[in-house]
């Protein structure tokens, strides 16, 4: 796999999907998932798509669907029109120099440079991922991939803020076959929610995996009677409890809880991974290809893991079918470990209008990616149709 590819023309699609349950966010309420796919080709015919999947506001990353839109137009996309590229990791050192943040832009050009290089190898996504792997020297026991992948579903704080609601989900999950449960937390809605949940799953004798994600709205020391009561539910894990850019505190709070911290906000980079190892903040980390800037930094992050013997999980925003595939690949990998936040598209979008649909078996796994390039799927021909063109090089 050593055959280069130049990149002769990029194009940006914004893609606007129906949501089946409107998203409440601090800013009002989301009826559209907007996001944007990235199309690159070759001169011989060979095409790549990626997905930039921040928020129209920035609530969870500063970046926004602008945001990412201006950065993939004016900086980033230029920069890969015309360049030769012998491996994924080029793109990523590219679109790198000289940009700080920015990851979700970035995630955009560099996953569509990776299912480029898949087409025009004829290579799985997973493939070209464990050979990248094998040459940064991570272990032959950590490349050893399964071939599908379990999920789980995450369940929001319900508009009517009962408990009853949130059970009532929960049974519905059970009965799709989800592998496991996360609930959305956040301070005076934990504990009683918690148990309800817990409930639910052991009235119906499932007794599944089940955290809980608080999206950073804890603080260690406002907070710590609070953090004390969930510490004693018993949870597999916490998800984000402190602050987005948060590590010290993390490791403050990791010390006084039995219960073990996840880190999904503050992984930002395989430096600050290192960092939250050399703290003790955390062991569990959240990977998220779109937060991370792409699958070389994330591959950087599973090194990390591999050789310290952390726990991983693959989350998502989520992004359409399109920018699940690279969690999807690197979920099959051996180090992580506990189910993925990945759904099928209807949980999420209107039937039928994800460009590349997720569709979840009775066992409640999805198929590793097994295509070699997704245009090879007639994905080209859906973002044509639902999308629009707002970019071209
Ligand atoms: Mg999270």
């Amino acid at each position: 796999m050593t055959d280069t590819i130049t990149i002769e023309r990029a194009r940006v699609w914004d893609v606007a999907l129906p949501l089946s349950v409107p998203f409440a966010i601090s800013g009002g309420v989301l009826r559209v998932r907007r996001s944007l796919i990235v199309e690159l080709c070759t001169g011989d015919g060979a095409i790549g798509f990626g997905e930039s999947a921040p928020f129209e506001l920035p609530f969870y990353s500063s970046e926004t669907v602008e945001s990412a839109r201006w950065m993939l137009e004016t900086v980033l996309l230029p920069r890969l029109v015309g360049r030769t590229l012998k491996t994924p990791l080029d793109a990523d050192a590219i679109l790198q120099t000289g940009v700080r943040g920015n990851a979700f832009a970035r995630a955009g050009a560099e996953t569509a440079v990776w299912d480029l290089f898949c087409h025009r190898r004829h290579v799985t996504l997973l493939d070209l991922i464990a050979d990248t792997l094998r040459r940064m020297g991570v272990h032959e026991r950590h490349i050893a991939a399964r071939d599908r992948v379990p999920c789980g579903v995450a369940l929001g704080i319900p508009d009517d803020g009962a408990t009853a609601t949130l059970a009532s989900w929960t049974r519905e999950a059970l009965a799709h076959g989800y592998r496991r449960v996360k609930i959305k937390i956040r301070p005076g809605w934990d504990v009683e929610p918690i148990r309800a949940v817990r409930d639910a799953l052991a009235s119906c004798g499932r007794p599944l995996l089940f955290w809980a994600d608080a999206n950073a709205s804890y603080d260690l020391e406002r907070d710590a009677a609070a953090l004390r009561a969930i510490d004693a539910e018993g949870l597999l894990f916490i998800e984000q409890p402190l602050q987005h850019d948060d590590l010290v505190d993390h490791a403050a709070l990791s010390a006084r809880l039995r219960t073990p911290v996840c880190l999904d906000e503050s992984l930002r980079d395989a430096r600050w991974a290192r960092h939250a190892l050399k703290l003790g903040a955390s062991r569990i980390w959240n990977i998220k290809v779109q937060r991370l800037g792409g699958l070389a930094e994330a591959l950087r992050v599973y090194a990390v893991a591999a050789a310290q013997d952390v726990t991983l999980w693959g989350g998502t925003m989520p992004e359409t079918g399109i920018g699940a595939q690279a969690i999807l690949a690197l979920g099959a990998l051996p180090r992580f470990v506990y189910p993925t936040d990945v759904e099928p598209s209807d949980r999420w979008y209107a039937s039928g209008t994800d460009p590349l649909p997720l569709v979840m078996a009775a066992d409640g796994t999805m198929d590793v990616p097994h295509a070699t390039g997704l245009a090879a799927l007639g994905v080209g021909d859906r973002v044509r149709e639902r999308g629009s063109l707002v970019w071209s090089s």
